[in-house]
């Protein structure tokens, strides 16, 4: 771990992954299987190799960056505060949190989580120039996504087994890749504006005194995550680092391993911690609050500032996309029946996870008017929470079966592999990536120039319905 934590450009690039992945995420899962424990995730020399790296930096940008910007009250508050560093959390593969009282105030970082969160940064970081290479086709978020899913819901089977890290998935070697400059460079600002959310979010926890979950109520609880946020991101208003890239690969592996039901009223209301989704919309809106601030420290202040406006309102749709349980229902179903050996060669063939399609530009030509389907539409899913995502599909003929390509938010490729048509209604077979997948149906009414329908999951032959789908014709 590098020390110069601070770089003071827009993580636009980051962000734009950070949208996709939590396009291709999924919402607030059930339960982590019972009885999981999470110890020997990492073996001994990995532990030992992060002990080793992050530790000391974080050390130094507390006493060198942090504690020089503090006010009087704030250092006072947080005189003698310890950084604690135990090799694994047992009960979570991420996890971090404060403990006060007796006079002594200490941040608990386990080395296994900050090691699962680099790993994350890395993976992104990697991926994201492997992108711009065109060495793969899409962003690498669906590709952590479909990991993350695999290991949350099948780590009971995948313990004891060998090279189910994420790195090891991926086929990399941590200092190999890291001798790429933009790789590097990318992967210092991803884990370190995440770890310096993570301690400002902490030390929030010490500074106002927070007593602990169980002796919180839920809704004193959820108001003390949201003061220790905001703590946070005051901390790093005064550094000047907007931070908005590493934050939200934090959120959205932390996501992944929430319990949540998904009766999502039922569990607001007994849940400790606030939804993820919830954090986020408040950063954002501190974020659009203080965007003058943020962009004083910019080369262009006043571009800045706009940029940052456009950010915080990517943020809310991300949010949105956080609170969709059909999102998180399809990352369910994935995680369950995916296997990271199919993961592992689908980014060997450069497909990063996803359908292999490998470009837009090798879109079949659109047929003709003979069918009532075949053409481009654009339209949206309506989901069971009345959101609008946006999305594509352009139907074409393939020998005798008509098949579809399209797009859902502009980011996330689906196909119709198959489908049959009867009369005026298509009934057909979609997937998403490696894993995601159902069936559908989609009607037109009599002049041809709209699409009305609905698609869903399956599992064990059954059909669960995810909301409407609704098309135009668009040519
Ligand atoms: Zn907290």
């Amino acid at each position: 771990m590098k020390t110069t934590f601070f770089l003071n450009e827009i993580c636009v690039i980051v962000l734009a992954s950070g949208l996709s992945l939590n396009a291709g995420l999924f919402a607030q899962n059930c339960e982590i299987p019972g009885g999981t424990t999470w110890l020997g995730f990492y073996n001994k020399n990995e532990l030992f190799q992060t002990a080793e790296r992050t530790p000391p930096g974080i050390e130094s940008n507390f006493r060198e960056v942090i504690w020089p910007r503090l006010s009087d009250n704030e250092r006072s508050a947080l005189r003698g505060v310890k950084f604690n560093y135990p090799d694994e959390c047992g009960s979570h593969p991420i996890n971090f949190f404060a403990n006060h009282g007796d006079g002594k105030s200490t941040v608990c970082l386990p080395i296994s989580s900050l090691r699962f969160l680099s790993e994350v940064c890395l993976a992104q970081a990697y991926l994201d120039v492997q992108q711009k290479k065109g060495a793969i086709a899409d962003n690498g978020m669906m590709f952590i996504t479909n990991y993350l899913s695999i290991i949350r819901w099948q780590w009971d089977k995948i313990k004891g087994t060998k090279n189910y890290s994420l790195l090891s998935v991926l086929g990399v070697n941590r200092d190999q890749i890291l001798k790429d400059k933009e790789v590097d460079s990318r992967f210092v600002k991803l884990y370190s504006t995440a770890i310096m959310f993570i301690i400002g979010h902490e030390l929030g926890h010490i500074r106002y005194h927070h007593k602990g979950y169980a002796e919180s109520t839920p809704v004193q609880s959820q108001a003390n995550e949201a003061q220790a946020d905001e703590f946070s991101l005051e901390i790093l208003r005064r550094i000047g680092d907007p931070p908005f890239g590493g934050i939200l690969i934090f959120f959205f592996v932390s996501q992944h391993f929430t319990n949540v039901s998904r009766d999502n009223s039922k569990a607001n209301l007994t849940l400790t911690h606030p939804l993820n989704s919830k954090r986020i919309r408040l950063v954002a809106a501190s974020l659009r609050r203080h965007s003058t601030r943020y962009a004083n420290s910019q080369d262009n202040p006043q571009r800045a500032t706009l940029q940052f406006q456009s950010i915080a309102d990517q943020l809310m749709y991300i949010a949105d996309t956080f609170d969709d349980p059909d999102i998180w229902e399809i990352a369910r179903v994935n995680g369950i029946s995916g296997s990271l050996a199919q993961l592992k060669e689908s980014i060997a063939s450069g497909r990063d996870g996803r359908s292999g399609i490998r470009s837009s530009a090798s879109l079949p030509p659109t047929g003709s008017a003979t069918s009532p389907f075949v053409g481009s539409w654009s339209g949206y899913w309506l989901n069971h929470q009345k959101k609008r995502m946006p999305m594509t599909i352009t139907f074409f003929k393939s020998g005798s079966q008509t098949k579809g390509k399209g797009q859902m938010n502009d980011l996330m490729d689906w196909q119709i592999t198959n489908a049959e048509i009867k009369g005026r209604t298509m009934y057909f077979f979609w997937t998403m990536g490696d894993n995601y997948f159902g069936r559908g149906e989609l009607s037109t009414e009599p002049q041809g120039k709209k699409l009305t329908g609905w698609w869903g999951t399956e599992s064990n032959n059954t059909i669960k319905k995810s909301g409407l789908l609704v098309f135009e014709r668009s040519e």
